[in-house]
Order: C-alpha cells, then sequence, then structure tokens
C-alpha cells in the first residue's frame, strides 16, 4: 500500500515474512557472546556530526524539524498549510537527525572505553531521502545489521567471513544470489575517486538478488577500517583505534524479492524457503 513517495504499508503476510526473517537472521549472526542493542529511527545530531554521514552523503540524509515560533508565526503556518503553499521559516532543524544507518547508533557506546572487542546485533528502521520509482528504493526501511569492533586483524578477519555466510543465508531462501564488490554513493567532485578507492581495496561487498528481473542488493557489508574508531575515539586491544565493520540486511528488499520469486501466497512458496523463515 503506498502511502507517498518511496514509503508503503503492509499487512499481516508480509509482517509474517519480517518476522521470519528476523529469526533466521538471529540464528546466522547472533551467538552466546553477542551484544544485543536496539535503538529508535533517530540520533542525536552530535552523534551525526561525528560519523562524518553527512561529509560524504549529503543527498541522503534528513533532520526532525519542529515549530519555533510565536502566535504570529503559528498563523502565517496554519494559513500556509491550509493553502498547500510553501511553509514560512518558522519550522527548524531540532537536535535530531533520522538514523541513516543501525549501526550509527552503536559506535558512541565504544567511545572512551579501552580494549573494544565486540559483535553487536542492532536493528532500526533507517531513513534515507532518494524518492524513487525504482522497486526496492524505500526512503524508510528496516536494516538489521551486526557490528564488530575490535582489532584491525580480528576486524577483517571478520567482514571476509560474512562473504560466504550471508550468501548462504540469501540462498537458503531458495533465491538466486551472488557476492559482488561495491562503493557506496559518495557525493559530489570526489565521488568517483572515493568509490573507486573503497573498490580497489575491497572494503565493501553486497549480496545481489532480483526484483522483478533487476538486480538488487539486498546486504551490504562494509570495512570502515579505522574510520569510526577515529571518528568516535573507540579504542582497541593493545591501545590501537579500534576497526569497525558491519554487515546489513535489507529486510523490505529481501521480503520484496521473495514475493517477486514465488508470488503473493506464502503457502505456495518452497518448501526450504518456508523452512529458513518459520521452520
Ligand atoms: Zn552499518
Amino acid at each position: 500500500m503506498p502511502t507517498g513517495d518511496g514509503l508503503f504499508g503492509w499487512g499481516a503476510e508480509l509482517e509474517e515474512v519480517f518476522t521470519g526473517l528476523d529469526r533466521l537472521l538471529t540464528r546466522v549472526g547472533r551467538d552466546a557472546g553477542t551484544r544485543v542493542l536496539r535503538f529508535p529511527p533517530m540520533i542525536s545530531r552530535e552523534v551525526f556530526e561525528q560519523s562524518e554521514f553527512g561529509q560524504s552523503f549529503p543527498q541522503l540524509f534528513g533532520t526532525v524539524h519542529a515549530f519555533a515560533g510565536d502566535d504570529r508565526d503559528h498563523v502565517m503556518l496554519s494559513r500556509a498549510m491550509a493553502e498547500r503553499t510553501a511553509w514560512p521559516d518558522v519550522v527548524r532543524p531540532t537536535r535530531y537527525v533520522l538514523t541513516p544507518a543501525a549501526c550509527y547508533p552503536v559506535y558512541p557506546q565504544y567511545a572512551g572505553r579501552p580494549d573494544a572487542d565486540a559483535v553487536v546485533d542492532t536493528s532500526s528502521y533507517c531513513f534515507r531521502h532518494e524518492p524513487s520509482e525504482e522497486v526496492g528504493r524505500l526512503v524508510a526501511f528496516r536494516q538489521r545489521e551486526f557490528v564488530r569492533i575490535g582489532t584491525s586483524r580480528d576486524v577483517d578477519a571478520w567482514f571476509g567471513s560474512w562473504r560466504d555466510r550471508a550468501l548462504t543465508v540469501i540462498r537458503s531462501l531458495g533465491l538466486v544470489a551472488r557476492c559482488e564488490p561495491a562503493a557506496d554513493p559518495f557525493f559530489g567532485r570526489g565521488a568517483r575517486l572515493l568509490a573507486s578507492g573503497q573498490r580497489e581495496q575491497g572494503l565493501k561487498y553486497e549480496i545481489i538478488t532480483e526484483i522483478d528481473g533487476h538486480p538488487v542488493a539486498v546486504a551490504s557489508c562494509n570495512n570502515h577500517r579505522d574510520h569510526f574508531g577515529r571518528t568516535f575515539g573507540i579504542e582497541a586491544s593493545g591501545g590501537e583505534v579500534a576497526a569497525t565493520s558491519c554487515i546489513g540486511f535489507g529486510q523490505e528488499r529481501i521480503a520484496f524479492a521473495l514475493a517477486s520469486a514465488f508470488g503473493p501466497d506464502l503457502t505456495g512458496w518452497p518448501s526450504e524457503t518456508r523452512d529458513a523463515l518459520w521452520g
């Protein structure tokens, strides 16, 4: 049910798929030592600034605005809303930014603590301001992530280990999938250089499947090296700046890929798919 550009609602059947996916990803990504952290879909402006997301992807982030005016401003705003005209300048940015990636609230939890060495299971609604007709490109979507924080050696090994694991989990749903090197959609003049550097250094890969015949990334694994360790002040064992890596699964995209492959009737889905989700 579309509710706006890049926004939609859904009913019980799709919710059942989301629940099954969540359980599947818990089985695959969580073990006894994993720390589970959940956050609302907003971060403080301070955390957002520390992440440097706005420097790399200004075209994608969104902030929360709120009314900041007096009686006169309220009258002007009410009139503009009734007439569907541009709002006067009485709605201003607050201290809140919409979470652009589920892992962002995790890093500050490890700031200023020695010997960071963790695997975190997190999940959030995320916002990316890219309204589009493209199937699977939503402005608000659920992302389930696993995050590794530690020494660069441990983090590199973890990043590499997800290549097979992520491909296996998507294939276990009966989807045709492949793993490909990838780059982020950097903004502006340096974009091409940054993207090719990321590819050459093998810092990102995606699991690609199809929705209605179009290739779509349903999972993305990123090796941030010491970026977040540096910007959030996280220290790994031995005092080195911590490295971090995360893998994110786009739950709507996986659900859409399943519906596109097997149709809208869940009872008719292949038994391997049903077992993976609800077995
Ligand atoms: Zn992440």
